[in-house]
C-alpha cells in the first residue's frame, strides 16, 4: 500500500498557520540563537571578582535597548533579563546579590567568569539544522522555526480526504430510529481520525444501498479528494456495491481482503496518485482498519514517517490465537507489576526473559466485537496477536501499536 503512495506537492505556509503541517525542508538557524550575550537575570553586569568590592553603577541595558558604554573594572551597568551584556562584561550579579547605595554596587557574592551570561550562540550556533525534513510541527518546533528566523516554512499539502458511508440503515445521529435502523458513527470517527493524521475532510456523504448513487457519490469523491474512505459495503453481501462502482470509475484494485480482525475484507485501490480504502462497515473493523491502513497513507502523502510508535507488552490475560489471522486487539496499558484485577501471574511468565523490567501489561478493554465500539474507549493501543494455533498464555509479550 505504501509503495502505491506518494508525497503530496508543497507549499509555504506562514508559520502562524502551520500547526499540524509536515515540513518539506529543513530549518537552518539563520544566525546564532540567542544572537547575542546577555544577561540571565535583572541585576548588574560587572567583571569578574570577590564579595564585598564596590562598583560606580555607570548606566543601564534594558531587554531591546543595549548600553553602548563598555564596563570597566570599577564600574557596573544595570542590566535586565535578556538585556546585550555590555563590551567588558564577564558576568552579572543578580539583583538579589546587590546591595545598592548612592549610585553604588556592593555585590554580596563573588561573580565567577561567565555567572548568568548567557552566551551568543548557545542554545544553537548560526547555520545549525534545528528541525529536520518530515518534522510534524508542534508547539516547541513552531517556537524553533521562528527562532531561527523564519516567517514561513516549505510544508507537504494537507490531504483532503472523503469519507463516503454506506448503508441504509444509517441515520444521521440524534435522529429518531425505526426498526431496523442504526445511528451513523463512521463519518465521525473516521473523519476525526482522518484529522488527527493532518488531513482535512472535504467530504463527507451519505451513500443509499444502491448501485447508482454508489457510483455518483463516489465519482464525486474522486474529483476532490486525494484520498477517498469508504464504509460498509465492502463485504459479499448483495447490497454491497462499493466495488462494482469503483471498478466502474476506473479504480484499480491493489487487494482486497486482509488476514486481520478485525478488518478482513478490507479493500484499497488506486487511480492515479488518489487512494481509495473501502473499509468494513462494523465501527470498530473501521476504526481500526483506518488506524493500520489509511493512517499510514496520509502519514506518507504529507512526507511524515508513516509508522507508528509501538511499543512491547505482556498480555495480562491468556488469549487464543485465530488460525491464519492476526488479532488487533484494543487494549489498555498499565505499568504496574500485575495485571489490574486480574490473576497474579504464574512466576515464569511474569518474567519472560525477553521482557525488560517495566514492560507494561496489556489489558484488553472488554468485549472485541467488531460491533463493540465501547472497545475503543480507554484503548492506549492495538495489541498484535500473531495468527496461530493454541492460546498464548499470560505474560506473552506482544508488539502494541499506540492509538
Ligand atoms: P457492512 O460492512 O456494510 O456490511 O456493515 C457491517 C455492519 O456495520 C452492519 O451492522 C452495519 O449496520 C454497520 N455499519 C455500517 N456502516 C456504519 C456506520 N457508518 N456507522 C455505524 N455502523 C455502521
Ligand atoms: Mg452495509
Amino acid at each position: 500500500m505504501l509503495g502505491a503512495t506518494a508525497a503530496l506537492g508543497t507549499e509555504d505556509v506562514a508559520v502562524e498557520d502551520a500547526l499540524g503541517r509536515v515540513l518539506a525542508e529543513e530549518v537552518r538557524t539563520a544566525g546564532d540563537v540567542p544572537p547575542f550575550d546577555n544577561s540571565a537575570m535583572d541585576g548588574f553586569a560587572v567583571t569578574a571578582g570577590e564579595a564585598g568590592r564596590t562598583l560606580r553603577i555607570v548606566g543601564e541595558a534594558r531587554a531591546g535597548a543595549p548600553s553602548a558604554r563598555p564596563v570597566g573594572p570599577e564600574q557596573a551597568v544595570r542590566v535586565s533579563t535578556g538585556a546585550a551584556v555590555p563590551v567588558g562584561t564577564e558576568a552579572v550579579v543578580p539583583v538579589e546579590q546587590a546591595e545598592e547605595v548612592d549610585g553604588m554596587l556592593r555585590p554580596t557574592a563573588a561573580a565567577a567568569p561567565g555567572a548568568h551570561v548567557r552566551r551568543a550562540g548557545e542554545d544553537v550556533p548560526a547555520g545549525t539544522v534545528v528541525l529536520g525534513t518530515g518534522t510534524r510541527l508542534g508547539a516547541a518546533q513552531l517556537g524553533v522555526a521562528a527562532g531561527a528566523g523564519r516567517a514561513t516554512v516549505r510544508c507537504h499539502l494537507v490531504p483532503r480526504v472523503a469519507v463516503l458511508v454506506t448503508g441504509d440503515e444509517l441515520r444521521p445521529p440524534g435522529a429518531a430510529l425505526e426498526p431496523g435502523q442504526i445511528h451513523e458513527s463512521n463519518g465521525l470517527t473516521l473523519g476525526a481520525l482522518a484529522e488527527q493524521a493532518g488531513a482535512r475532510v472535504v467530504r463527507r456523504t451519505y451513500v443509499p444501498d444502491d448501485a447508482l448513487a454508489t457510483r455518483d457519490a463516489v465519482q464525486g469523491a474522486l474529483e476532490e479528494a486525494d484520498v477517498v474512505v469508504v464504509s460498509g459495503g465492502v463485504s459479499v453481501g448483495p447490497h454491497d456495491h462499493v466495488k462494482g462502482a469503483l471498478g466502474a470509475l476506473g479504480v484499480t484494485e491493489r487487494f482486497w481482503g486482509v488476514a486481520l480482525r478485525p478488518g478482513k475484507p478490507t479493500w484499497f485501490g488506486t487511480r492515479e496518485a488518489t487512494l481509495v480504502f473501502g473499509l468494513p462497515g462494523n465501527p470498530v473493523s473501521a476504526m481500526v482498519t483506518f488506524v493500520l491502513f489509511a493512517r499510514p497513507a496520509l502519514l506518507a502523502q504529507q512526507g511524515a514517517s508513516p509508522h507508528a510508535r509501538r511499543t512491547g507488552a505482556r498480555l495480562a490475560e491468556a488469549v487464543e490465537r485465530l488460525p491464519g489471522r492476526d488479532h488487533a486487539m484494543r487494549v489498555r496499558l498499565s505499568p504496574e507489576e500485575r495485571p489490574p484485577g486480574g490473576p497474579p501471574p504464574t512466576a515464569r511468565s511474569a518474567r519472560p526473559p525477553s521482557a525488560a523490567s517495566g514492560t507494561p501489561w496489556a489489558i484488553p478493554t472488554g468485549p472485541q466485537g467488531s460491533h463493540q465500539l465501547t472497545s475503543m474507549l480507554h484503548a492506549d493501543g492495538l495489541a498484535l496477536v500473531p495468527a496461530g494455533e493454541g492460546e498464548l498464555p499470560t505474560g506473552t509479550e506482544v508488539t502494541v501499536e499506540l492509538l
